[in-house]
């Protein structure tokens, strides 16, 4: 089933930033960050605590001012036409932005009204997962598990049929079957034609998205599709795995060929040189090698192919 939005103008970028910049104080949040969004796309902004998502994405909902850049939302301005913006976006902010005293069904219904709408209007839009949690209609939303929600936040970004939604981190401490049935209905949103831009610390949702930026410390570090980001991958990537796996960290930072190394779950990732010169390179056999001499027992080493973690780290180190 597809719906048409209302407000698209076609081939207008549905965002369009060009070197925005936005300080604290002496907080440099944003840094000359530039980019489009394509009509109908899903853009992930991904990046730890304090890298910048939450400042460029008030920004772009015309909730704070930019200090410099200009920036527009489906063609419209977000400091000039501020209102017209408010008019078309649907936004769930990273902290919970719900009336934690109202129901589940009040807190809907105050979405839509302040839209001029109502719930029975949009319904269709909504219904998906609406109706997972129409059964609590009428429990306080503040009494809802983690992932309900979210369903609930995001059934109210979307009660006024916006035709681009920003999620602020929507799967930041919510539980993984809920995070999952969360990207399962972005893809249905994209499917009616609403395009998404969606913020997350978690690396792993970056194939999740058409094309993502990777952002740390306000810049923007890459933009592409996650595939071609993987592909770009300049390194050899070894997983080592063994024991006393602090000590064993250190170590491996002073062998000759590793570019870095660092702490990944239960293993650690090596980036290890891709010499030409065949006796200089390094390869989980010849590392493996140069672990046994120096002592090391129980190690399982292992050529392994980089993700999108491994990519964020070589450009944080660039
Ligand atoms: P993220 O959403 O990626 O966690 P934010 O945009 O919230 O990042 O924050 C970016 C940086 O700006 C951080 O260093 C944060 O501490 C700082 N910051 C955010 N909001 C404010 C504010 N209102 N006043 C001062 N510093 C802020």
């Amino acid at each position: 089933m597809t719906h048409s939005t209302p407000h698209k103008i076609s081939d207008t970028p549905a965002i369009s930033c060009r070197n925005i910049s936005k300080s604290y104080g002496k907080v440099n949040a944003l840094h000359d960050i530039t980019f489009d969004v394509q009509q109908g796309e899903i853009f992930g902004v991904i990046g730890p605590d304090g890298a910048g998502k939450s400042t460029l994405f008030r920004i772009l909902t015309t909730l704070l001012l930019p200090d410099t850049g200009d920036a527009t939302v489906e063609g419209f301005d977000v400091v000039k036409e501020y209102k017209k913006i408010r008019k078309i976006v649907g936004y769930m902010p990273g902290k919970f932005s719900l009336y934690q005293d109202l129901t589940v069904e009040e807190n809907l219904r105050i979405f839509a009204t302040l839209f001029n709408t109502t719930i029975e209007e949009n319904y269709h839009l909504v219904k998906d997962i609406y109706s997972q949690i129409e059964p609590f209609k009428t429990r306080r939303a503040g009494a809802l598990s983690g992932g309900m929600k979210q369903k609930l936040a995001l059934s109210c970004a979307l009660i006024h049929k916006p035709s681009i939604l920003f999620l602020d981190e929507p799967t930041t401490g919510i539980d993984p079957v809920s995070r999952k049935e969360l990207w399962e209905m972005l893809r249905k949103l994209k499917s009616q034609g609403i395009t998404i831009i969606v913020s997350t610390p978690y690396m792993d949702e970056a194939s999740l998205c058409d094309r993502i930026a990777l952002i740390q410390n306000g810049s923007f570090l890459r933009i592409d599709t996650p595939d071609n980001i993987v592909k770009s991958f300049g390194n050899r990537l070894i997983s080592v795995r063994g024991e006393n796996m602090g000590e064993l960290l250190k170590r491996l930072r002073e062998i000759p060929g590793v570019i870095s190394c660092f702490a990944f779950g239960d293993s650690h990732h090596v980036a290890a040189e891709k010499s030409s010169n065949q006796l200089n390179s390094l390869t989980a056999d010849t590392l493996a090698e140069n672990l046994k001499k120096q002592g090391y027992t129980n190690l399982e080493v292992k050529n392994i192919e980089p993700g999108i973690e491994d990519c964020f780290m070589e450009l944080t180190a660039k």
